[in-house]
Formats: structure tokens, C-alpha cells, sequence
């Protein structure tokens, strides 16, 4: 028996990165899992790795048929949910003289607009006492050139945490954030060219104090600490960033 046996969990962008360590997690300590995300090959190659516990359905949280289609497959395949981390998300970086409205606008559907709408789609199924955790960043409340989009969609987020909470707290379903600092997971890469991805990481090591990155498996811990253990925390964000934005 794990601790989160006979819990279901929803992970979206559950592929890769911090929701794949999250949803390892949850499946390590008995839960339940459906990740979602947009490539099936990603997808296939978590649930290799996940085994029977988990489940994958692919979709775009930017689209809202597909978090239609999410809502029903968690009513069909579970029934009720336990645990929603609301972890997909797009870290495109764009100086402000240069951002492109496409840029902005794509990142807004996915970070913002699809965070928002993942949880209003999958509400519904929400259990009494369930936890839903935004993925927020150390960017929302930081000034770092280039991230001008992405800093304001995530601090959006964490607005949302606090607003969410308040309506959804009737029903007992708590709402918080999970604010990584840097972890290494690829997403740099995607977001620069490699050579400026690694000048960037080696100032990201150079100014935090623990002098590393995080792990994904770090970010899961809170995530999970939030979804489930954390019963009398609502509206509140976690940072998770070795304590960057706090010394
Ligand atoms: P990642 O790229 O490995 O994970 C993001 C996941 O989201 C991927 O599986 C991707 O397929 C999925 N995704 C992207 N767009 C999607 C869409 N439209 N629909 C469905 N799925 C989509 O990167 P990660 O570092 O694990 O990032 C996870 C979250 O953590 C993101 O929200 C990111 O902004 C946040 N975050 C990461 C860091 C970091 O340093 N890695 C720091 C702060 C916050």
C-alpha cells in the first residue's frame, strides 16, 4: 500500500520533465495516473516507464474540445479525481522590442488560457478534499530580460490560485501553486539556442544559493505535498527554487 493508493491523479504535460517525475511519483506511492500531453511518441515512452498505474491521453490544453474530451475520459476511466497538477506549459522567450503577437498569443493560449480551462473542464470531476496545483515559476516575481510574456502569464497563474480557490472552496477542493526555480529538463534547450542555454544555466548556478539546479523530483515532492498533504493550504504558492527569490 502507497500512501496515495486508491487516488486518482491528473497530470497535464505528463510526458516529460517535472509532471513525468510527478506522475512517477504518484504511481510509486500507489495513485492512479492520466497524463496528457501533445505527442503521442512522448506519451507512449512515459507509460513505458509509468507501467499499468497510468494512463496517457493526448491533447492540446490550448484547444477546448480536447480538455472536453480529458473531462470525459477521467469520468469514464476514474470516476471521480483526487489530484489535478496543472503542469503543461511553454517557456518561449522573447526580448519585448521584438515579441511577436503569434509568440504572445501562443503562449498565452498554453500557459495561461489552457491552465485556466483545464481546471474549469475537469472541476466537475473534482472529489471533496481534492488538490489542484498550478505550475507557477520564480519568473512571476522576477525581472529577467526576455521572459516578459511567460513571467506575466505565470503570475497570472498565481493569481488564479488565490481566485480559484475561493470558488471552489465549498466544495472543499483546495487550490495552489508550485513555483520551480530552474530545473533541468530540456526546457532551456527548447527555448534558446544551446550555447546561450548553457551560458544561461551557468549563471543560474553561479547566483542561487544551494549553487545547482533542482530536480524534477524535487518539484514533484511539493506538487504531491500540495495535491494531497497539504489539507488546511489554499491559495498559496510553494517556491521551490533552492532559495533563489528568497535570500
Ligand atoms: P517540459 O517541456 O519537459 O514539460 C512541459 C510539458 O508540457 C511537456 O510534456 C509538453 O509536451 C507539455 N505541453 C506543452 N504544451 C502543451 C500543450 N499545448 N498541450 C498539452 N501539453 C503541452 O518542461 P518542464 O520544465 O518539465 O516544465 C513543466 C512546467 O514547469 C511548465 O509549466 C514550466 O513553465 C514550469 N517551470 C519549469 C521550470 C524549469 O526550469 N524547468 C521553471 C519554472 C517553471
Amino acid at each position: 500500500m502507497g500512501k496515495y493508493s486508491g487516488k486518482n491523479a491528473v497530470v497535464t504535460g505528463g510526458g516529460s520533465g517535472i509532471g513525468l517525475a510527478t506522475a512517477q511519483l504518484l504511481v510509486d506511492e500507489g495513485a492512479r495516473v492520466m497524463i496528457t500531453g501533445r505527442s503521442q511518441a512522448t506519451l507512449d515512452a512515459a507509460l513505458e516507464r509509468l507501467g499499468a498505474h497510468a494512463v496517457a491521453v493526448r491533447g492540446d490544453v490550448a484547444a477546448l474540445p480536447d480538455l472536453d474530451a480529458l473531462a470525459d475520459r477521467v469520468r469514464d476511466e476514474f470516476g471521480t479525481l483526487d489530484a489535478l497538477f496543472v503542469n503543461a506549459g511553454i517557456a518561449t522567450l522573447t526580448p519585448f522590442a521584438t515579441t511577436t503577437e503569434e509568440a504572445y498569443d501562443e503562449l498565452f493560449a498554453i500557459n495561461v488560457k489552457g491552465a485556466y480551462f483545464t481546471v474549469q473542464k475537469l472541476a466537475p470531476h473534482l472529489s471533496t478534499g481534492a488538490g489542484v496545483v498550478l505550475t507557477t515559476s520564480v519568473a512571476n516575481v522576477m525581472g529577467v530580460p526576455e521572459t516578459s510574456v511567460y513571467a506575466a502569464g505565470k503570475a497570472a497563474l498565481r493569481s488564479m490560485a488565490r481566485s480559484l480557490t475561493r470558488e471552489l472552496l465549498p466544495r472543499g477542493i483546495r487550490v495552489n501553486a508550485v513555483s520551480p526555480g530552474p530545473v533541468d529538463t530540456g526546457v532551456l534547450e527548447a527555448a534558446m539556442p544551446a550555447e546561450a542555454a548553457e551560458q544561461f544555466k551557468a549563471q543560474q548556478v553561479a547566483g542561487n544559493p544551494m549553487r545547482r539546479f533542482g530536480t524534477p523530483e524535487e518539484i514533484a515532492g511539493a506538487a504531491a505535498f500540495l495535491a494531497f498533504d497539504a489539507t488546511y493550504t489554499a491559495g498559496a504558492e510553494l517556491v521551490v527554487d533552492g532559495g533563489a527569490t528568497q535570500l
